[in-house]
């Protein structure tokens, strides 16, 4: 039995693979059984920050996995103190949660939002307002969340309490605050799944201003847009806005599964013992990893990403085959105009991974993919899409 036909009988269908098996990988480049290299613009969607096999991130969890691999949260550990400590210096947030997964970061941050609608103003203040073609996650709660009809249909009854608004109709934002009784406004100030969209900043300023006026707590979902993907530590900070709870996975723990939810000042004792838990969750070898990815983003390491960012909206601004461009920093969307699904398989044969978010092609670079290979990957996206 292959690999493939292994994978196929015994692993559940809940993923179209592409027919390429991947066995190793270093820096922006992995490589398949028979030995094909590819340059990786997906980075194993947005979690390899620094590549494969980034030997800083290595040394520091292969050292930590030499120490001490688990404890359980019976016991206090240096890494995740330590990640906790730098999240807090770099946001100005109070506390950190920490779990295994971006849906599980999200379930935390929902939790902490109804406990402090409950503290603030009663049982009833559960309601949280999210955005349509947003994605939140594969959770019941999570799915809940997400305003796509798609996901939810297989799984109703969905936990309640979530309304979906339109992204940019301010007015509606409002009303459907008035209509119900509304904790927290959840939002990906660039939707990633949903399409690789840039949320218009006049709006996410209005809602967070009016929010915070109104005892509604700001809550930004940045499992794919943070960790330095946009350029900044956090896409938030593009927006001037102070959020109240952030959520934060894929690219902060460099290729182990983290999450993180950051509780701002009026959140940081909403939780007391026993209020949420993760058997898993800040472990210490994950986390030894992650502040290895963490310390690195620094202000002249994401000034490098917006500009490899600029670099890449440049050349395929206005390119033949392109329709637009769209994104910030390093994440990046591309509506072609060949089928997006056509130009990524074409890619692939031609040894460049890319993704698909909705009808665009979506690349995700690892922050630190040296110039040459995004120039191979570029120029063949080009030559596919001409
Ligand atoms: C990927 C993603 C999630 C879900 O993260 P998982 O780690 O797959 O649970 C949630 N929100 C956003 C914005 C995402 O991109």
């Amino acid at each position: 039995m292959t690999i493939t036909e292994m994978d196929r009988q015994f692993v559940a269908h809940t993923y179209n693979r592409f027919p390429v098996e991947l066995v190793s990988g270093k820096g922006s480049r992995a490589y398949d059984t028979n030995g094909k290299e590819y340059v990786d613009m997906g980075s194993g969607i947005g979690v390899l920050s620094f590549g494969y096999c980034d030997p800083v991130w290595q040394s520091a969890v292969t050292a930590q996995l030499g120490q001490l691999q688990h404890t359980s949260n019976l016991y206090y550990t240096a890494p995740c103190a330590e990640l906790a400590a730098k999240l807090c210096e770099k946001t100005g947030m109070s506390k950190v949660f920490f779990c295994n997964s971006g849906a599980e970061a999200n379930e935390c941050a929902i939790k902490a939002a109804r406990q402090y609608g409950r503290v603030t103003r009663g049982e009833a203040c559960s309601v949280i307002v999210t955005m349509k073609n947003s994605f939140h996650g594969r959770t019941l709660t999570t799915l809940a969340a997400t305003g796509q009809d798609h996901y939810h249909e297989m799984f109703t009854p969905l936990t309640p309490g979530f309304v979906h608004a339109t992204a940019g109709d301010f007015d509606e934002f409002v009303r459907l605050t008035r209509e119900y009784p509304v904790c927290g406004v959840m939002l990906e100030c660039v939707q990633g799944e949903g399409g690789v969209i840039a949320m218009d900043p006049a709006y996410v300023k209005a809602v967070a201003e009016y929010a915070r006026e109104n005892g509604i707590l700001v809550m930004i979902d940045e499992v794919q847009t943070g960790n330095g993907r946009t350029g900044k530590m956090y896409a938030y900070m593009h927006y001037g806005i102070t959020p109240d709870i952030v959520s934060t996975a894929k690219g902060l723990g460099g290729g182990l599964p983290i999450g993180a939810t950051l509780l701002g000042e009026k959140l940081a004792d909403i939780f007391g013992f026993g209020d949420n838990g993760s058997t898993f969750g800040g472990n210490p070898a994950v986390c030894a990893g992650a502040l290895s990815i963490v310390n690195r983003l620094t202000d002249s390491f994401l000034t490098q990403v917006t500009e490899k960012g600029s670099y890449i909206r440049a050349r395929f601004d206005g390119a033949p085959g392109i329709e637009s461009v769209s994104g910030l920093g390093l994440m990046v969307g591309l509506k072609t105009v060949k089928p997006c699904s056509a130009v990524v398989s074409e890619c692939l044969s031609r040894g460049v991974l890319c993704l698909t978010a909705k009808d665009k092609v979506r690349l995700l670079p690892a922050l630190n993919i040296p110039q040459q290979d995004l120039d191979f990957a570029v120029n063949t996206i080009l030559d596919v899409c001409r």
